[in-house]
């Protein structure tokens, strides 16, 4: 079977199916005099099954997405509203309460699946789980579906959360396949800074595969290979073993310094996601953080993040990395995930409405709250900001404004930072590329994001699997508009990253060392496998920089 590879590497195993076991209801209607009992039953249920969220949260969940994911799902149980229609359609329809639960998020998830909005969809699947929850408690059935995954097999399951892929991860299985899901989705994009071989997307998965078949999953080409001969097992054995191979020669390779073997000196950094990614960025001895999200303490949150809650994060981290830098982006979300907590109006097409850099300057109450906290905790010098979703310069000059009336601020109210904060702007619209130069000279860095400069230059949904053909990243357009930052960067004498997946493909790294990227940044699983590529590039007998550049992209393509 064939499906998106997500994240590279072999593995060999059995089979293990994970869903969630289908709530049978039994007792759909009761009688008058079984109404008061039924709601008595109701309460307590959710009593129950809000102490179980409280244990969860206090006692098992690892991180701050799990607790986020969880505090969620008790503010939907605790909405006065929902309880008032449970009982209503206990006591007005003589509903059981199963069949009651039932109904209301069965009409709510059908609801929020209408509205076709990516925002949207995700709320459906918090209200399900809510659901699913509450109903196994009141038919006493377990709700735990990981608990009897074991270590090396082959995880299927229809899709996945961000959060369980870390889970499941913990459970040290070999590989993970999904019959939904893409590319460029953040639980692809975790599974790939934890080397887990993924491949997404594959048609009829559960129909094909049953629990204990031995597979393969041959995460560099997409390929699940079921009932394989002795001849391609062996084949694939001994795949692995070169695989285990390459990876004790990779860390090999942790001190030494990242240049070509023409003596070009690449500064490799990380992407990460969230904090407890540090402990791999200190581990691969990555040259500091080149991306840091910071949408985690934003998104699927009940309160914006205090300027206090993000100071201890940022100081934590920059301490982490110190003396190397740690580059923050502000928050790059759509209108559609701030819309409970800013009171945004829904957008229809949310990729082209007011997200990143937009948000920010539309509420700059919430922008300067994370600009502060910056400053605040660049007690070392070492972070510097950048500002993603740049369309032209206007916005930078807005920015540098907003910044300066944070100074200004926190020196009123007697607050210790570090004035000279460096100052990037990511490069991942068409228009911002196009205008580099403009950009550039108000910029102290700049960084590309090839993951939205594609989405963008080609007009293809990153997330929409179906168009993954037309997500092209060494397409001539993209490359052109990469060459043209590069250019710009470099006469206005500031470095230049790339921040994108495409930095951690190994196909493309020659390519983009030959048109001049300064910096890499990349998931810090990736990290020495893109070193081994850098060390190996060599531009010195090439005829000419563009004849060699055009011989990397014949390779490439
Ligand atoms: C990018 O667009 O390439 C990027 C790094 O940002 P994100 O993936 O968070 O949109
Ligand atoms: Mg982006």
């Amino acid at each position: 079977m064939k499906g998106i590879s997500v994240s590279n590497g072999v593995a060999i195993g059995r089979v293990q199916i994970v869903s969630k076991p289908k709530l049978e209801i039994s007792k759909k209607a009761i009688e008058h005099h079984e109404i008061e009992p039924e709601i008595e039953r109701f309460e307590e249920n959710l009593q129950q099954v809000l102490g179980d969220i409280d244990h969860l949260i206090e006692n098992i969940a690892h991180s701050k997405d799990d607790k986020d994911i969880l505090s969620t799902h008790k503010m939907i149980l605790q909405d006065p509203e929902f309880i008032k229609k449970i009982k209503k359609l206990i006591n007005n329809e003589l509903l059981s309460l199963e069949m009651a639960i039932k109904i209301h998020f069965t009409d709510i998830v059908e609801i929020f699946n209408n509205m076709e909005n990516d925002y949207f969809a995700q709320r459906s699947s918090d209200y399900e789980d809510v659901a699913y929850r509450l109903l196994s408690q009141v038919l006493q059935q377990k709700t735990d579906f990981l608990e009897n995954v074991a270590e090396n097999t082959i995880l299927i399951m229809e899709n996945i959360s961000p959060s369980l892929v870390t889970k499941v991860f913990a459970k040290n299985i070999g590989g993970l396949c999904t019959e939904k899901g893409s590319k460029n989705s953040h639980s692809s994009i975790i599974a790939r800074s934890m080397n887990l071989p993924m491949i997404v997307n594959i048609p009829d998965l559960l129909k094909n595969v049953k629990n204990g078949d031995l597979i393969i999953v041959d995460g560099n080409t997409g390929d699940l290979i079921i009932s394989a001969k002795e001849e391609l097992l062996l084949k694939y054995n001994g795949i692995l073993e070169t695989e285990i191979l390459e990876k004790e020669h990779l860390q090999k390779l942790i001190d030494i310094p990242s240049e070509t073997r023409d003596g070009k000196r690449i500064k490799l950094m990380s992407n990460i996601e969230i904090p407890q990614e540090m402990k791999q960025v200190l581990s691969v001895k990555s040259e500091g953080v080149g991306l840091f999200r910071t949408e985690f303490m934003f998104i699927g949150q009940t309160k914006l993040p205090s300027e206090n809650e993000q100071y201890e994060v940022y100081r934590e981290i920059a301490e982490g990395c110190y003396p190397e830098d740690l580059t923050i982006r502000t928050i790059d979300v759509g209108g559609d995930k701030l819309s409970q907590l800013l009171n945004i109006e829904h957008e229809i097409n949310p990729n082209l409405g007011c997200r990143g850099i937009r948000i920010s300057l539309r509420h700059d109450e919430v922008f300067k709250t994370q600009i502060k906290a910056i400053y605040r905790a660049n007690i070392k010098g070492n972070i510097k900001v950048m500002f993603p979703m740049i369309s032209s310069v206007g916005e930078i000059h807005k920015v540098r404004q907003i910044m300066q009336e944070c100074e200004t601020e926190l020196k009123r109210d007697d607050q210790d930072f570090y004035p000279n904060l460096k100052i990037g702007a990511m490069i991942e619209i068409p228009s911002a590329a196009i205008t580099s130069d403009m950009i550039a000279k108000e910029c102290d860095f700049l960084s590309i994001g090839t993951n939205d400069l594609v989405q963008y230059t080609l007009a293809v949904d990153r997330d929409n699997s179906s168009v993954e053909e037309y997500y092209q990243p060494s397409s001539q357009a993209v490359l052109r508009l990469i060459r043209m930052t590069v250019r710009n960067a470099h006469k206005a004498k500031i470095k230049v990253a790339i921040c994108g997946e495409m930095a951690s493909e190994k196909k493309y790294i020659e390519l983009l060392i030959g048109l001049g990227i300064d910096e890499f940044s990349v998931s810090p699983g990736r990290l020495l496998m893109v070193k081994n590529e850098i060390l190996n590039v060599n531009f010195k007998d090439a005829e000419s920089l563009d004849e060699r550049i055009f011989c990397a992209l014949e390779e490439v393509e």
